[in-house]
């Protein structure tokens, strides 16, 4: 059967690896096979980024159109998402596996975050300075100015909403992108660059390429032609990337790995901490960068809520994603058997699981990547299960008897991006989210994400952040302009 077979799309045009190598990919439900697309070479990369160069130092139509008519353009991209989101969800959830409402929520946001950066960029913001020295009386002034060309590398687990989180603002801004998918799921990014190519951008100001991270992400991360990287994915990959950076020293944004404290009380509402607890861990299978893998709760609460926690964690309904089971099969063979791996190696520690556990093969499962829900009790802080991101849905418990002794488990990672806590006490709520090193920290609630607010992680999770203002001012420079008020000679020098 001849299958859709996807290809780079450079310099306006949808062009083959030029070797015309091919890789498969597979439904993660079935492992069947749905798609090819172009196996790109490093000399195809040098291709693609020579196409964004060009539009923007040479060609300069895009950064040089007025930000009310890019906005224009970008409403337009949203407009034209929000007409075929069951068509690009249904690709999505073939190719990744999540639920099909939890992928037409991905596509309704991702036409949402075109529609924001298309609001916020006809809103200019910048500082004046009156300064008065000894050179005299001066006023300054800020204004922003795009990038240039920017590299844009993105993971599996949210296909086209993490390259949205990044194509809108850099569009926005005025820069000029090549954007490379992971090779896992870059079906939905076919259709976003069918519209992106609809709606008539200048040629070469966005272009997609295809292929494997060792070739394709490096020669992006070490070109000295690049001006600025952004990469979402694991942090080993992440440092990598920064590594090669070096070269020309291009910007760096990293949105990386986690290992995310979900912090419970006793005093929390108890029905609803388990579901936000459920949530946290096994929405889109537990393949969430900010993912509320540790459970951290009240050593009186314990018993009480992982009865309930376990009831609601078994009756998780598993199955073809296209039927809105409550959780879908993991992206791939390879990542089902990393987090298989993983379990193995929790039941090993010590831990002591008391739901899930396996790979799921009932019925129609039977060929697909499942994995039940999985929930370790009786966690200790140096088990590898509580160290590394496992990014599957599995859920390891330890307990605290005092708030410090929460903070300290909470706190006692290299991870930093997310957290949360649960208590109907609100002073101590905010004592504990100012003690949390994260950068995304939720109470009573678990995941909630929105185009309007930061997103990104401390330590060993990243660099920057995305959405809200300061993810465009990531694809910006700022440029001080001094103006002398008193022009004419200062009679510094007395000769
Ligand atoms: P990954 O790091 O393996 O791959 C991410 C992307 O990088 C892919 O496109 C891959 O092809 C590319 N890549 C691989 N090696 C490369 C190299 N040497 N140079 C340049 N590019 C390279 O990550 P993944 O398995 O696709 O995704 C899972 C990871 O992503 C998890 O660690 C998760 O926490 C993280 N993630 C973080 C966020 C966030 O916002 N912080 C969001 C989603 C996912």
């Amino acid at each position: 059967m001849e299958h859709n077979h996807i290809k780079n799309y450079i310099n306006g045009a949808w062009i083959d690896s030029s070797t015309g190598a091919k890789k498969e990919l597979i439904n993660p439900a079935n492992g069947q096979v749905i798609a090819t697309f172009a196996n790109s070479t490093v000399e195809d990369t040098k291709t693609a980024i020579a196409a964004a160069k060009e539009s923007f130092y040479v060609d300069r139509t895009w950064r040089d159109t007025d930000a009310p008519t890019r906005a224009d353009k970008l409403f337009e991209i949203a407009a034209a998402l929000e007409k075929r989101v069951s068509e690009i969800a249904l690709i999505e959830s073939m190719n990744n596996g999540k639920p099909l409402r939890e992928a037409e929520a991905d596509v309704i946001d991702a036409a949402h975050c075109f529609k924001y950066y298309a609001g916020l960029i006809t809103k200019p913001y910048g500082g004046v300075y009156d300064v008065n020295n000894a050179f005299g009386k001066m006023r300054s002034f800020t204004v922003h100015e795009p990038v240039g060309v920017c590299a844009l590398i993105t993971p599996w687990n949210y296909p086209l909403l993490m390259g949205v989180w990044k194509i809108a603002p850099a569009l926005a801004a005025g820069n000029s992108i090549i954007y490379k998918p992971s090779s896992n799921t870059p079906m939905s990014s076919q259709i976003l660059f069918e519209i992106l190519d609809e709606v008539g951008l200048p040629k070469g100001v966005v272009n997609m390429i295809l292929g494997p991270g060792r070739n394709v992400g490096d020669a992006l991360s070490s070109s000295n032609d690049v001006d600025m990287i952004t990469f979402t994915g694991s942090t080993e990959v992440g440092q990598q990337i920064a590594r090669g950076a070096v070269s020309n020293l291009k910007k760096v944004g990293l949105e990386l790995g986690g290992k995310s404290p979900n912090v419970i009380f006793a005093d929390a509402d108890l029905e609803g901490a388990v579901e936000w607890a459920m949530i946290a861990v096994f929405f889109n299978q537990g393949e969430v960068c900010s993912a509320g893998s540790r459970i951290i709760i009240e050593e009186s609460l314990k018993d009480v809520f992982l009865k309930r926690l376990k009831e609601r964690t078994e009756a998780i309904t598993i199955g073809d994603p296209l039927q809105n089971p409550d959780m879908g099969p993991l992206v791939s063979k390879e990542h089902m058997e990393t987090v298989l791996k993983y379990i193995e190696i929790g039941k090993r520690e010590g831990a002591d699981c008391i739901a899930g556990g396996y790979r799921y093969t009932e019925g129609a499962c039977a060929d697909g990547y499942f994995v039940a829900p999985t929930i370790f009790d009786k966690c200790t802080p140096d088990m590898r299960i509580v160290r590394e991101e496992i990014f599957g849905p599995v859920v390891t418990v330890q307990t605290f008897t005092t708030e410090e002794e929460a903070v300290q488990m909470a706190n006692d990672t290299e991870f930093g991006l997310a957290g949360a806590v649960f208590t109907s006490d609100g002073s101590r709520a905010l004592r504990v989210i100012d003690e949390i090193r994260a950068g995304i920290t939720w109470i009573n609630c678990y995941n909630p994400t929105f185009n309007e607010a930061p997103w990104g992680g401390y330590k060993k999770s990243g660099l920057g952040r995305e959405l809200g203002v300061h993810g465009l001012e990531e694809y910006q420079e700022v440029k001080q302009i001094n103006i002398n008020l008193t022009p004419g000679a200062l009679g510094w020098y007395e000769n």
